[in-house]
């Protein structure tokens, strides 16, 4: 897959049309006016992204806001005055749909009052043939509609939703190339996504990603080592390496895989925690295992999408793995690493998924032992193989099994919550939470959610926790020790002890 620089690819853009990049980052014209200035007319241009769905649209979010950002669009705190709107949508499941498509019709009333505005929609479901069919049939009032492969295109697109009459329409069936070095505005704190491969060749009958994010395309190492330690350099201390499957990084590379990977990042000094994000179990090879087990940087939390305990149900999802492989995976993590956090990923009611079927997964749930799952009545999605299939589940027996599932789990992360009373656990202290003032919210290198009273100076740094309390999805504790800024690596003793 080729590989193209986004700067060098926006200065020929900006360049052909008169404008230089300023010493502020904007590219502004020989008026001095920016990007966004000229195509607006406003003094004060903002945009406003929403953003539905998974890690890797919010990360798709942080690129469209990078790029904006250097056209010179401020960021709106609300949709309230702004002049650009861009709905980063997600097909993954029938509500997030819903919601995205119902944000397209609420905002139909903001481009009556003020039609200047531009309205865009990106996103996993503008990929869909049937999306655009939809959007062009019924929302004449969006004015640009593009996809998952052309979102660092962003300043050619809105250049075109603003010179062309009729509503803008660029999605591009595959990605032709990877781009490098797009600008992200990420979010506050110490902790950043790094995508390492886009897009899925797995083709679970279910899913609709492999066709909205297209096939598998691993970045390479050196250009994912570069962003990890200007990371660093610039402060972060927690990676999430983000793909829809990172298990599979590098086997479109040749021999370096994602424990290589795993290896050299856990290298890059100033990082201190390394997360991933979504494993395959069937691509989880024990050299991965063994590898997260011998590299104190890589946090012990395994989420491990089983979907089903049923070996039909997962030869029908063509999920690629069995139960006992898949156990044999768990059983892997626990003898390498018996506290790591396991999480996983259920459907119930799959068509044809009889009660044997889902007694099996009820059992595979009660072996492992999850701290949490993420559970999900099955609902086909247009595009997919399963929907095209007879479905004799009723959807109360899918109900019904999504409430017997759920309260097992709830039974499980509670047990397993409240294991950890008494110990004392290192977080990340992240800041107040939104919901309890006076509170703080930290997470464990399991991923766990630990709420401490507020400490001045704790946010974005590390610390102990002695967990006092637990509930089931929430453990409650108070803050030991917290770390200075630039914490020292793992397994050093704390320092800043607040006598607690
Ligand atoms: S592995 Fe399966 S469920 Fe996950 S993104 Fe790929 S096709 Fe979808």
């Amino acid at each position: 897959m080729p590989v193209v620089r986004y700067d060098g690819r926006t200065e020929a853009f900006m360049g052909a049309r008169g404008y230089g990049r300023g010493l502020d980052g904007v590219w502004r014209d020989a008026a001095g006016r920016s990007f966004a200035q000229a195509l607006s007319g406003r003094p004060s241009p903002s945009a406003w992204v929403r953003t539905w769905g998974c890690q890797m649209n919010e990360a798709d979010s942080e690129a469209l806001r990078g790029q904006l950002q250097g056209l010179g669009y401020a960021e709106a705190a609300d949709e309230t005055g702004a002049d650009l709107f861009l709905l980063n949508t997600c097909a993954v499941r029938g509500s997030a749909a819903e919601h995205a498509l119902g944000e397209v019709g609420r905002l139909k009333q903001v481009k009556t009052e003020r039609p200047e505005v531009v309205l865009g929609v990106c996103g996993c479901l503008t990929q869909m043939s049937e999306t655009v069919e939809y959007l062009r049939r019924h929302a004449p009032h969006v004015d640009l509609i593009f996809g998952t492969h052309n979102l660092h295109d962003l300043p050619a697109l809105l250049h075109r939703a603003h010179v062309e009459e009729a509503q803008t329409v660029d999605v591009w069936d595959q990605a032709p190339e990877t781009v490098e070095h797009l600008p992200l505005r990420r979010a506050a704190g110490v902790r950043a996504w790094v995508n390492i491969i886009y897009g899925c060749d797995k083709y679970c009958t279910y899913c609709i990603v492999p066709t909205t994010r297209g096939r598998e395309r691993s970045r390479r190492p050196g250009d994912i080592l570069a962003e990890v330690e200007a990371l660093a350099a610039q402060g972060y201390r927690e990676i999430t390496l983000l793909g829809q499957n990172v298990n599979s990084y590098g086997h479109d590379l040749g021999t370096y895989d994602f424990a290589d990977l795993l290896r050299d990042l856990a290298a890059v000094p100033g990082i201190r925690w390394i997360r991933y994000t979504t494993s395959h179990p069937r691509d989880f090879t024990p050299r991965m295992v063994e590898m997260i087990a011998a590299t104190p940087k890589v946090c012990e939390h395994f989420h491990l999408p089983v979907q089903s305990g049923s070996d039909r149900v997962l030869r029908w999802m063509n999920r690629g793995y069995t139960r006992a492989s898949y156990l044999q995976l768990v059983a892997e993590v626990r003898r390498l690493l018996p506290h790591a956090t396991v999480t996983t990923d259920l459907i119930v009611g799959f068509p044809r998924e009889t009660e044997a079927d889902f007694r099996e997964t009820l059992a595979l749930v009660e072996e492992v032992g999850y701290d949490n799952a993420f559970t999900f009545q099955y609902s086909p999605r247009a595009g997919t193989p399963a929907a095209r299939w007879e479905d004799p589940v009723p959807p109360e027996v899918k109900k019904e099994r999504l409430d017997r599932l759920n309260a097992l789990q709830y039974a499980l992360s509670r047990r397993r919550n409240e294991a950890l009373v008494g110990q004392t656990l290192e977080v990340l202290v992240e800041g107040e939470s939104r919901k309890d003032p006076g509170v703080f919210t930290a997470r464990s290198r399991g991923n766990r959610l630990v709420l401490v009273p507020g400490a001045p100076g704790a946010e974005w740094r590390f610390a102990h926790a002695r967990i006092t309390s637990a509930q089931t999805w929430t453990l409650r504790g108070v803050l030991v020790d917290i770390e200075h800024a630039d914490a020292s690596p793992r397994g050093s003793e704390p320092v800043a002890p607040l006598g607690a």
